[in-house]
This record gives structure tokens, C-alpha cells and sequence, in this order.
């Protein structure tokens, strides 16, 4: 069996894409600027995983069978600029919201690291090699807790956030004014 390989991890709302408040409609996707010359070129090192908390699905704003036909939406998109992704992992949960299935205190929405965790295993990947790319202190957190390197981009709720990450125990190993920054970061970065 040949080394594991790291991953890029990636959130999908305010970092790949626009963020909007809870998305169900496909025809709203859309891609933020650069993100695709920054996948282009994450891919060629690293396999692509979306990892995304989908809270609206737990506070019935939508269903799963919705959020597949979105995740399909993007993927056909990226496909269609040669991007593939490896994995669209999602959490459909809420620890207080929503009905039995759905409210419950799983493992993993993020900041947990469980969506990691099973892309690692379902993909054989090392999550010590891995990065996590996100506009959030959640989506660090869960790089931090799942032992990869972490990066916050400024776009989403990043500016507004990153005064709040700095403070907290849970400072990115890197602040990228976007994904395009990001990835240049990462693949300078090397391991
Ligand atoms: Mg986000
Ligand atoms: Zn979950």
C-alpha cells in the first residue's frame, strides 16, 4: 500500500461559494471569484473535500434530497471548469433545533471533526498532511480537532470574524484574504 496523501478540506458557504443564508435553490450557487483558479490549482497535490454543516436541513428548511440536488448542481459546475471533487461530506444536524433524526448532539458538525474523520477513512487520507480552508471559527476548529493545518479566508463571514479567532484558543495557522490566497499559501507552504 503506497503513503497516505493529505487533503484540502474545504467549507463550502463563504469559501468556495457566496455565502447565503441557508441555500436550497441550485440556481443561487455561485462560485466566489478566483475560486476556481484556486481549486484548479489545489488539485493538481491534493484531493478536494467540502465539508459543510447543513443546519437548515435539521430546521426543515430544506431536505436532504434538496441538498443532494445542490451538491450535484456544484459538482456539475466544477466539472464543467475540470475541477472533480474527492467527497461532499455534510451535517444535517442541530444539538436544539429541529425533530428526532435530525436534533441531535452528533459528531459531526462542525467544529467536531467527524466529516473529516470519515473522509479520512473513507479516502485513506493523512489528516496530519491535510489542510482545512474556512470563514469560520468552527471550520477551524474542526481542521485544529481533526490534526490538520488551518487556514481562515477573509471572504464569507471571515473579516468579521477573524478579530473573535484570534482571540479564542483556536488561531488559524494562517489568514488568507481568500481562497486564491489561500492556495498559494499551501502549495508554497509544502510538506
Ligand atoms: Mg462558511
Ligand atoms: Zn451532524
Amino acid at each position: 500500500m503506497g503513503e497516505r496523501q493529505g487533503a484540502v478540506f474545504l467549507d463550502r458557504d463563504g469559501t468556495i461559494i457566496e455565502e447565503v443564508n441557508y441555500l436550497k435553490d441550485p440556481a443561487d450557487i455561485q462560485l466566489l471569484p478566483g475560486a476556481v483558479e484556486a481549486l484548479r490549482l489545489l488539485q493538481e497535490r491534493y484531493p478536494l473535500v467540502i465539508i459543510t454543516n447543513q443546519a437548515g436541513i435539521a430546521r426543515g428548511y430544506f431536505d436532504e434530497q434538496q441538498l443532494r440536488e445542490i451538491h450535484r448542481h456544484l459538482e456539475q459546475l466544477l466539472a464543467d471548469m475540470e475541477i472533480l471533487l474527492a467527497g461532499i461530506y455534510y451535517c444535517p444536524h442541530h444539538p436544539e433545533a429541529g425533530s428526532f433524526r435530525y436534533r441531535q448532539n452528533c459528531h459531526c458538525r462542525k467544529p467536531k471533526p467527524g466529516m473529516l474523520k470519515a473522509a479520512a477513512r473513507d479516502l485513506a487520507l493523512d489528516l496530519a498532511k491535510s489542510y482545512t480552508i474556512g470563514d469560520k471559527l468552527s471550520d477551524i476548529g474542526a481542521g485544529k480537532n481533526a490534526g490538520t493545518k488551518t487556514i481562515l479566508v477573509r471572504t464569507g463571514y471571515g473579516r468579521q470574524h477573524e478579530a473573535e479567532i484570534a482571540r479564542s484558543q483556536l488561531a488559524p495557522d494562517y489568514a488568507a484574504d481568500d481562497l486564491p490566497a489561500a492556495a498559494a499559501w499551501i502549495l508554497e507552504h509544502k510538506h
